[in-house]
């Protein structure tokens, strides 16, 4: 029976919740907003099917996974498409070849009260659901009790999301089904639905109407100053980019990701899907021709699948072949997680306490100038330490 004591070693993915055939594990939201499973013990009858199925207890990993993905920049021909997506629009190349081989695809949307939550597709005027980055936990819900479904329909599915839901979804299946294809992001930590809700409730107040729509990678002033902008029902707008928002920058500053974010177990290579979807930052140092701001995304093809997948999609994609050590360079989250900030345990007690405009202004601002002079004085000397020691062992070497 599945019993949660170090927080850290549940990644919410829900495998457990949905592979138990008594229905007896609920998920409770705890404090900080992410949730976790609670078995009913009268109800249990001990199959023991919860802690197979995790992917923390039992870690996923596939032998017939490249050791090396094959590594590429690659985009979307089709520009509409590119501009609405956060880094190159591969993600919907793919799902519309799955929908047009009268396939399903399951990825991250919103519910009507703007909730992450995973949902299944199966028209391509549905696909821009799922397009573009949430950056919140999504709700699978019951989202692989549905994939493996259409799977035993013999049914083709792309199943999409974090490195750990797809880790939950191969051990909850615990089967190698030909028709189903995955997709994961290089993953930099899933922000907490609570913090998320309060956001939404301060905007909201703040613009005196209801939010329309939301996007976390609105392009507007381009794919690397990213935005997140909203619409709100009284025609009101509201966008600020990475450097101003407060949401974007507590997110970037990592203090809201889920505890299992900052020891996560699938940050690495192998990779957990057939084919990993990043932005490829850094790729003005390797192809600055390519570089025009509009956004080029990493594509690690990581499976037998994978390279068929790009097969079946490539006559729609700019693609050019890099390598993973050049990608990983740019794009650290690929093979580690991001580190806990010393202070995350205080921000949960001034959120869960204070205003949230005091833990805005506390957390969740841009640094101040004299902040700014402190940032640029400790990368000033980080650099010179670099380069001193460069020199130094280049001496040691002649
Ligand atoms: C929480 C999170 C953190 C990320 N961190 C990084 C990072 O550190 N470095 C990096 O290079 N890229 C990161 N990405 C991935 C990147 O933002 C793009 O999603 C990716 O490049 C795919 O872009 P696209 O243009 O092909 O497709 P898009 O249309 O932009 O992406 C849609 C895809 O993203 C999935 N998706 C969206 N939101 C979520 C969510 N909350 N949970 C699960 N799946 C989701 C959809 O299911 C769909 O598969 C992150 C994405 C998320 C959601």
């Amino acid at each position: 029976m599945i019993e949660i004591i170090d927080k850290s070693k549940c990644s919410g993915c829900k495998a457990c919740y949905n592979i138990c055939p008594v229905n007896c594990i609920d998920m409770v939201v705890d404090e900080e907003g992410f949730w976790y499973p609670k078995v009913d013990e009268d109800k249990c009858i001990q199959c023991g099917l919860c802690e197979k199925v995790c992917p923390e207890l039992n870690i996923y990993e596939d032998d017939k996974h490249f050791v090396t993905p094959h590594t590429f920049a690659a985009w979307n021909k089709n520009d509409k498409i590119r501009r609405v997506s956060s880094s190159g629009g591969i993600f919907t190349i793919i799902a519309e070849w799955i929908i047009s081989n009268e396939g399903v695809v399951f990825g991250a949307g919103y519910d009507e009260n703007f909730n992450v939550v995973h949902k299944e597709i199966i028209t391509e005027n549905d696909l821009e659901e799922l397009r573009g980055s949430k950056y919140v936990q999504s709700d699978i819900g019951e989202s692989y009790r549905r994939a493996k479904l259409h799977l035993k329909n013999n049914r083709l599915v792309l199943f999409t999301g974090n490195p750990c839901q797809i880790a939950g979804l191969y051990n909850y299946l615990d089967k190698d089904y030909p028709n189903l294809y995955t997709s994961d992001l290089v993953c930099h930590g899933v922000p907490s639905p609570k913090v998320f809700d309060k956001y939404k409730e301060y905007l909201e107040d703040k613009y005196g109407s209801k939010i329309k729509t939301i996007s976390f990678r609105d392009k507007k002033h381009g794919w690397k100053t990213f935005s997140l902008s909203t619409k709100f029902s009284n025609g009101k707008e509201y966008s600020k980019n990475l450097k101003e928002d407060p949401f974007l920058l507590g997110f970037l500053r990592n203090y809201y990701l889920r505890p299992s974010c900052y020891a996560c177990l699938y940050s690495k290579i192998p990779r957990s899907a057939d084919i990993t979807l990043g932005d490829y930052w850094g790729v003005e140092s390797r192809y600055p021709e390519l570089d025009n701001n509009m956004g080029v995304s990493l594509l690690l093809v990581n499976s037998e699948k994978g390279i068929f997948l790009l097969e079946s999609i490539k006559e729609g994609l700019e693609i050019y072949e890099s390598d993973l050590e050049h990608a990983i360079k740019h794009n650290p989250c690929i093979i580690k997680p991001v580190n806990k900030p010393k202070d995350r345990d205080k921000f949960f007690e001034d959120f869960n306490n204070k205003e949230f405009t005091n833990v805005i202004k506390k957390y969740m601002s841009p640094p101040s100038f004299f902040e700014k002079q402190i940032i640029f004085a400790k990368r000033g000397i980080n650099f010179a330490r670099k380069k001193a020691k460069n020199i130094l062992s280049r001496d040691d070497k002649s």
